[in-house]
């Protein structure tokens, strides 16, 4: 057993991942044979990643505040606290927060068995972003 006691340090996350300020705290990562990870992510008004993939698919759960979430070729959807979304394996998608709200989610994914996490894409545009259901 190892217990993480809070607070524990948050890491800004990696700008090719992420435009705007977000911040990951690492809740777990494979080891041994174990290929789950989990990060807890806060996002900043406006913050949102790139469009990516995962091999297997990832899970959200939002925690707090209010977000968008888009896969390729649909619209995007606002996420809110308690809503959880299931991200097909290899499907192109984004996810982020509000442009005027903070956003946090659980992100569940596995990592494949030959060790590959994510595909990162392009940026989310401005246009891309504020075509959303928030802009009107
Ligand atoms: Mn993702």
């Amino acid at each position: 057993m190892r217990i993480s006691h809070a607070p524990q340090a948050t890491a800004v996350a990696p700008p090719e991942w992420v435009s705007g300020a977000a911040w990951v705290d690492e809740i777990a990562a494979p080891e041994g044979s174990s290929r789950y990870r989990v990060d807890l992510v806060h996002f900043a008004p406006g913050a949102r990643t790139v469009w990516h993939r995962h091999p297997l698919g990832q899970t959200l759960l939002v925690t707090q505040g209010t977000g968008l979430v888009q896969c390729r070729g649909g619209e995007a959807h606002i996420i809110r606290a308690g809503d959880s979304v299931r991200i097909a394996p290899d499907e192109w998608h984004w996810h982020g927060a509000s442009p005027t709200t903070f956003m946090t989610h659980l992100a569940i994914e596995e990592v494949a068995e030959d060790g590959s996490e994510a595909e990162r894409g392009s940026q989310v545009t401005e246009v891309e972003y504020t075509a959303g259901p928030f802009v009107h």
